[in-house]
């Protein structure tokens, strides 16, 4: 698991130590310049599948990202559908769960972000977060007759693995990223967003409240990997202490993806249409 190649989780692990994976492995990528270069390849193809996912019409395509604070979610979303049409894509971004949300089952309000056929819906964090900040932080966060429950994390496993199994076989494919930095480097993005005036609005009580419980984070995230990875949702856990690598490593799993596909344009509703006198 020490290579240079990207780890992809389908099917559950007995256990994984997330510190034999390398955060800044740059797995054959034939240097900065040139990867952006392909990064914008792969990126502009994206946006041409896309639109061959709406003419289609049968399928969508859900990618979903998970990771540290600093891991470079939001950048990665901006760069990665940069050549799609503003129509096709829908980003969701889940934060603190409100009253209403809490009141229901962690799955409620995922749902409504699920992008429908022709559709690329992407999720800055998501139901992953349910067994991750909540696991962490079950004392703070759930209420008590739940943290006594002793399945409680196997459960909520099976329920996203049936979830995410559901949506697959009504043609949404998932596509799942983590995206894995070193607790150094996230200190020095930190300390880079602390030296940049614009980027101060980035700053929040979280990260540096958060920050002091990273192993216990690190735990979380190799119990969801190992139990979550299936074949047709699998995990892919990307190198992200260089943005450039990580960025191009999910560029080309999501352009590959689609690709396989086999998307095609459908035809006209009447083929009488095409012929038709104007
Ligand atoms: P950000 O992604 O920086 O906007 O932060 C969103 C925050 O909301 C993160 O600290 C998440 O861990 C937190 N969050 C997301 N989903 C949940 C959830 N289901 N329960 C509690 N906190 C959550
Ligand atoms: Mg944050």
């Amino acid at each position: 698991m020490a290579d240079d190649s990207v780890v992809i989780i389908n099917k559950s692990l007995p256990r994984l130590d997330l510190s034999k994976i390398k955060t800044n492995a740059t797995c054959g990528l034939p240097g900065k310049p040139k990867t952006e270069a392909l990064t914008e390849t792969y990126t502009q193809r994206i946006g041409a599948l896309q639109e061959l996912l709406f003419t289609d019409g049968r399928r969508g395509v859900l990618v979903i990202l998970q990771g540290m604070d600093t891991a470079g979610k939001d950048g990665t979303i901006r760069h990665v559908f940069d050549h799609v049409n503003p129509a096709g894509v829908r980003v969701t971004s889940f934060g603190k769960p409100s009253s209403a949300e809490q009141a229901h089952d962690f799955l409620w309000r995922i749902y409504p972000a699920v992008p429908a056929r022709g559709q690329i819906g992407v999720f800055n964090r998501s139901h992953y977060e349910d067994v991750l900040i909540v696991r962490v932080h079950a004392g703070k966060l759930l209420p008590e007759y739940l943290q006594r429950e002793k399945h409680l994390w196997a459960n909520r496993y099976a329920s996203i693995n049936a979830f995410e199994r559901h949506l697959t076989e009504a043609g949404i494919c998932v596509l799942k990223f983590f995206l894995h930095i070193s607790q150094e480097e996230q200190t020095s993005r930190l300390m880079k967003r602390q030296k940049s005036p614009d980027k101060h609005w980035k700053l929040s009580e979280d990260d540096f409240a958060e920050r002091k419980f990273w192993h216990d984070y690190q735990n979380a995230y190799e119990q969801m990997l190992a139990n979550t990875g299936t074949a047709t949702a699998p995990w892919h856990i990307i190198p992200m202490d260089h943005k450039w690598v990580g960025r191009a490593l999910i560029a080309k799993t999501i352009m590959e993806t689609m690709e396989n596909m086999k998307l095609k344009v459908r035809p006209a509703s009447d083929p009488a249409l095409i012929t038709r006198k104007l």
